[in-house]
């Protein structure tokens, strides 16, 4: 069959499947074939924490959603690789129109972004005119086209801060990480109903219990996670800020809540120290993000070689979008963050 008629046949296949699925040569190296498509296309692969380990060691930068938004806007590869869920690969597009975004499998979707539909929050807003509203990086490029400032768990807390007491703010689309916000702010910000599939799982009985069993163990929670964890947890921070404090805290064993992907990191940073999952609410022992965990290191390789499947955009959302995430990268050079 002709390369041609081969391309095709599998782009038709995507609409439907949302990856490719391509029979791949069993002898091939993966990590070798990805390091050779990076060098002949000049691609570069991003890849969020929540990743398995075989992605995130085979990345070019590994982050949380504001170090790769940042490393989105300032590369010069022709081709970004996002190893992450839809929402971070549309946020490189809306910053690189010129380049091409890929991500390995379109069904990496994300229950918080898919809890605040665009219609529904367009009447939410036209109902409180005087609020500004400052978006989760968690959410559609119809909200982000919505919004006035997109902000990421990093720099949440400074945004806020930087604007008048007096300014009335619409957070959306996270009501746990914009409750914590109100908390640590003392503001009074209006939340959107939203919220993370695997960071409202955690069980409180049994990470409770399991801070009993591992008296020396320090909590350790992401802010998307539900009231009652946060006020258990000896640290609440961003996914780097966690890292962060895991490698440099003094103790030496972690509950780590939140999704699982980011104890590789933590592992590789501080191989002497014990990190453990807090256990969620369900029969399941694991709380990986079934979004995140769609894309598989076959997956990123076929979607390397055949540059498929590609993030497309309209033009008038993406520039309607890309003016919030430039606010926000703009306070965040002014935050030194
Ligand atoms: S962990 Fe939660 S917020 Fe992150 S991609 Fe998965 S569903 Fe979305």
């Amino acid at each position: 069959m002709s390369d041609v008629k081969f391309l095709a046949e599998e782009t038709a296949k995507l609409d439907i499947k949302g990856f490719l699925d391509v029979e791949i040569d069993p002898t091939l190296d993966l990590f070798d074939e990805i390091e050779r498509l990076k060098r002949e296309k000049n691609a570069i692969v991003l890849a969020h924490y929540y990743q398995e380990p075989d992605i995130q060691d085979i990345a070019d930068y590994i982050g949380d959603s504001l170090g790769l938004a940042q490393q989105a806007e300032k590369t010069d590869a022709d081709i970004i690789v996002f190893a992450g869920v839809h929402f971070m690969a549309e946020t490189a597009k809306i910053l690189n129109p010129n380049k091409k975004v890929l991500l390995p499998d379109l069904n990496a979707g994300c229950s918080l972004s898919d809890s605040c539909p665009p219609p529904l929050f367009k009447a939410f807003k036209e109902k409180h005119p005087d609020h500004i509203v400052i978006s989760y990086i968690n959410c559609s490029a119809g909200i982000k086209a919505l919004s006035d400032i997109i902000c990421t768990s990093s720099n949440a807390r400074q945004i806020v801060e930087s604007l008048p007491l007096d300014q009335k703010i619409i957070f959306a689309p996270d009501k746990n990480l914009g409750g914590y916000i109100n908390k640590v702010t003392g503001r009074n910000m209006l939340l959107w109903n939203g919220a993370c599939m695997v960071h409202e799982i955690f069980s409180l009985e049994k990470i409770t219990r399991l801070k009993e069993r591992h008296p020396e163990a320090k909590l350790i929670a992401h802010p998307e996670c539900e009231e009652a964890v946060l006020r258990i947890a000896d640290f609440i921070g961003s996914t780097t800020q966690l890292l962060k404090f895991s490698e440099t805290d003094e103790a030496q064993s972690f509950i780590v809540a939140t999704e699982t992907g980011i104890l590789h990191q933590m592992q590789k940073n501080a191989p002497d120290k014990t990190f453990i999952a807090a256990p969620p609410d369900n029969a399941c022992a694991c709380n990986d993000c079934p979004h995140m965990k769609l894309n598989t290191l076959e997956k990123l390789y076929l979607c390397m070689k055949y540059e498929l499947p590609e993030i497309t955009m309209e033009e008038q959302l993406r520039v309607a979008a890309k003016r919030p995430i430039d606010k926000m990268l703009e306070l965040s050079r002014q935050f030194g963050l």
